[in-house]
């Protein structure tokens, strides 16, 4: 059973690399020019909050769990399941 609370890990931390690569890429050429890391930056920080929308969720009921912080949900709060997962 996959974990939301790890899938949640895994996009906050994919969030900080793209955001970091788009200010190495500001810090290296500067704002006028775009420099390509800065779009790939865009890009991860987009993906990672697509890819938690669609992994964040409940795994017996698939609702949509809270993205905002890194505090794990210990039970859904829409069915009650224990999300505490095995792995
Ligand atoms: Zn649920």
């Amino acid at each position: 059973m996959r974990n939301p609370n790890h899938c949640r890990y895994i996009m906050l931390i994919l969030i900080m690399l793209g955001l970091m690569l788009s200010g190495i890429s500001g810090w290296i050429s500067g704002v006028e020019n775009l420099h390509p890391l800065f779009i790939i930056g865009i890009f991860i920080s987009f993906g990672a909050i697509i890819f938690g929308v669609l992994t964040i969720r409940c795994p017996i009921c698939q609702r949509q769990l809270h993205l905002k912080d890194i505090t794990p949900d210990d039970f859904c709060p829409f069915c009650g399941e224990k999300l505490k997962a095995d792995l």
